[in-house]
């Protein structure tokens, strides 16, 4: 065991008084404190002051006021060089950042600074290289022209304003990073509301942004309860736009609460998303592919795949030897280098999950292996592997954001591909073969925002991301991104 050592930085970081951090500044704040609980261990490690109608509107107003001061004094590639600075920084407190995500979120720690603070920090710079780079264009005008004069026309790209962020738990920093750097680089300003499970690691970034010379009110961190918090920054007049990650239900009422307003809204609420294996994959192909798809950070990923569909003649065999593997999986402490398995991020979602798992046992699905928690504190629950009866069992229908593999065997990849398809959501897809041909073809007929042949789960910054059908809208990365940041003004012109 390679225990990690707390570094005393984030021992002395989690005995301060938390709560927002607004117009440059960490600001505690009035309200009720709430206790943040290592996933661990189920102790408290932390406490945070929820926010409270003063802080929103402290952090909106600061918001707007860098908005239209400050931020939209800072050129386009000075904004680009603070979130290099920015970059560098989080890289230098790489450690500090990733133990403050472990120990809130349960997350192993090689996969906070590998995940978490890396990829954040290589999403900075993606973002970064943007400045400049997001223009209008010009163009001809066709109407008729006066003797003597010409017309021109051309579009700006403006900023949109004060752009709400609403974060969930499960990437506490790097969703963060994706909406507050898409958002600084177009010029817009952003107040971020982060899970209440994950609330401190945002506060220490925004720390580090106002040393690295971002000006007071470009970044702002409200933290609290979301069922209150949330209405108030989406309805305040200075809130331009509304981007969120997280569960389908709250998602479509942000995105309703938004759209009433006619304010422009990113959703990205995962699904249930599906990988096709097809019968030229080997055994252990298929189980190295699976564990890819569905047991990164306990299946707490937005994109994991939790519907499998397997050739009959090889499913039995691939549940087989992926239990046996399932099982040497270390199961620790997530704070040890050598944790596989680590808790889930808290013990509503462990419930959620462990009730769900029973449910399918109880109708009929079997549990091959997994199903339960280990005999151990902490919210741990162990890689579950479930043989299901039907496509219209529930765990091939419901998510349960764990690390919960449902398995069912096709005869038909025909069919197979209409069971893909089947489902009220498309985040996120793959499909698993050596033969080009039909690997082609069937990603592009899968109903997904974004498909993988022969992998799954991993994103990069220069590929668009976001859901189709009941997953989202919006997409985040590439250069997609500059259209859900920036509206689009024309300028005609006689000369
Ligand atoms: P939620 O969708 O409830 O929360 C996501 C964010 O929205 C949090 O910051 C939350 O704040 C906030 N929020 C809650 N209610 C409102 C509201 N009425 N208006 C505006 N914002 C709101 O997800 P949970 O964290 O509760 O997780 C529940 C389930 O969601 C998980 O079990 C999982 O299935 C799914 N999920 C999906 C994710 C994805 O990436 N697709 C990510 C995380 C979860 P607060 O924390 O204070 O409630």
């Amino acid at each position: 065991m390679n225990q990690v050592a707390i570094l005393e930085t984030v021992k002395s970081f989690f005995q301060r008084e938390h709560g927002h951090f607004i117009n440059g500044l960490s600001h505690p704040g009035k309200g009720a404190l709430r206790q943040v609980v290592n996933p661990a261990t189920a102790q408290q490690v932390a406490h945070v002051h929820d926010g409270c109608v003063e802080d929103v509107e402290a952090a909106m107003t600061a918001a707007q006021q860098a908005f239209t001061g400050s931020w939209a004094a800072t050129s386009a590639l000075a904004r680009g060089n603070l979130l290099l600075k920015l970059a560098d920084a989080m890289e230098r407190h790489r450690e500090e950042l990733a133990q403050i995500e472990t120990l809130c979120s349960g997350k192993t720690i090689v996969l906070s600074r590998g995940l978490e603070v890396d990829q954040a920090v290589a999403f900075l710079r993606y973002f970064a290289g943007w400045a400049g780079k997001i223009c209008g264009e010009t163009t001809d005008i066709s109407i008729p022209a006066a003797q003597g004069e010409k017309l021109r026309g051309y579009t700006l790209r403006e900023p949109l304003g004060v752009v709400v962020g609403i974060i969930p738990w499960n990437f506490s920093i790097l969703i963060s990073i994706w909406k507050m750097a898409a958002a600084l680089v177009c010029g817009c300003t952003v107040v971020l509301k982060p899970s209440e499970y994950t609330p401190l690691t945002m506060l220490r970034v925004a720390q580090l942004a106002t040393e690295v010379g971002f000006p007071a009110g470009a970044i702002n961190v409200v933290n609290g309860d979301g069922r209150l918090l949330g209405p108030m920054l989406i309805e305040h007049p200075f809130c331009a736009k509304v981007t969120f990650t997280g569960s389908v239900p709250t998602g479509r009422g942000v995105g309703n609460s938004a759209s009433a307003l006619a304010k422009p809204v990113t959703l990205e609420l995962g699904g249930k998303n599906a990988a096709l294996f097809l019968d030229d994959m080997t055994v252990e192909e298929m189980v190295n592919g699976i564990i890819e798809a569905g047991y990164l950070n306990q299946g707490q990923v937005c994109a994991s795949a939790e519907r499998f569909y397997l050739p009959s003649g090889k499913l039995d065999e691939v549940l087989e030897k992926l239990s046996q593997r399932l099982a040497q999986f270390r199961v620790a402490s997530p704070l040890d280098e050598a944790c596989q398995i680590g808790p889930l991020a808290n013990k509503a979602h462990l419930d959620k999950v462990l009730g769900m798992v029973n449910q399918a046992r109880e109708e009929g699905d079997e549990i091959v292996y997994g199903g339960c928690s280990p005999d151990q504190p902490g919210y741990y629950f162990l890689p579950t592997v479930v043989k299901v009866r039907s496509e219209n069992s529930m765990m091939m229908r419901e998510e349960t954001f764990g690390p919960v593999g449902s398995f069912l065997a096709y005869d038909d990849e025909e069919k197979a591909l209409a069971m893909v398809n089947n489902s009220p959501f498309g985040l996120a897809a793959s499909v698993w073969t050596h033969n080009l041909h039909k690997a082609m073809r069937y990603s592009e007929r899968m109903q997904a925002g974004i498909v993988w042949i022969n992998m799954h789960t991993l994103l990069d910054p220069a590929l668009p991301f976001g859901g189709i059908k009941g997953s989202g809208n919006g997409r985040e990365f590439g250069s997609a991104f500059i259209n859900d940041y920036t509206r689009l003004k024309s300028v005609m012109m006689r000369y």
